[in-house]
């Protein structure tokens, strides 16, 4: 079962079913949010089960169609969660994983939006405008 938290330990996760593989996402709002490109694995928002919440925060993401919100630690700060409330799923910033995640880098989504500090590396792997269902995460 994967497990996962913050820097600080105030927020802790396990997750009781299957993540995706890892998406990046360009956005304008993921790259301000996480500081650059977020990186997020999702399960379904059932399968995800907070073991320490005392620093969950949640903050509405301003620009997104999908209304979603984002979880982050307060006390330390990290960027943990994308959550729409029209979704089954839940994403999970894959950085925040306890390793070994067995997860894989499969896709780009936003590189409409990507930021001109830096190059797409040509990794062969998909690359799509915007994200799945015209949604931001
Ligand atoms: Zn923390
Ligand atoms: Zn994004």
């Amino acid at each position: 079962m994967a497990t996962g938290g913050c820097l600080c330990g105030a927020v802790r996760y396990e997750v009781r079913g299957p993540l995706r593989d890892v998406l990046i996402c360009h956005c304008d709002e993921c790259r301000r949010w996480h500081g650059h490109v977020s990186a997020s694995t999702a399960s379904r928002r059932q399968d995800l089960v907070l073991l320490e919440q005392r620093g969950l925060s949640w903050v509405q993401s301003p620009a997104s169609d999908a209304e979603a919100r984002r979880g982050f630690c307060r006390e330390c700060g990290s960027s943990l969660f994308w959550d729409a409330p029209a979704r089954e799923t839940i994403s999970i910033a894959a950085g925040t994983l306890d390793g070994p995640t067995g997860l894989k880098v499969t896709g780009h989504w936003f590189v409409s939006q990507a930021g001109d500090y830096y190059e797409l590396a040509d990794d062969g792997l998909p690359r799509h405008d915007r994200g799945r269902g015209s949604a931001r995460r």
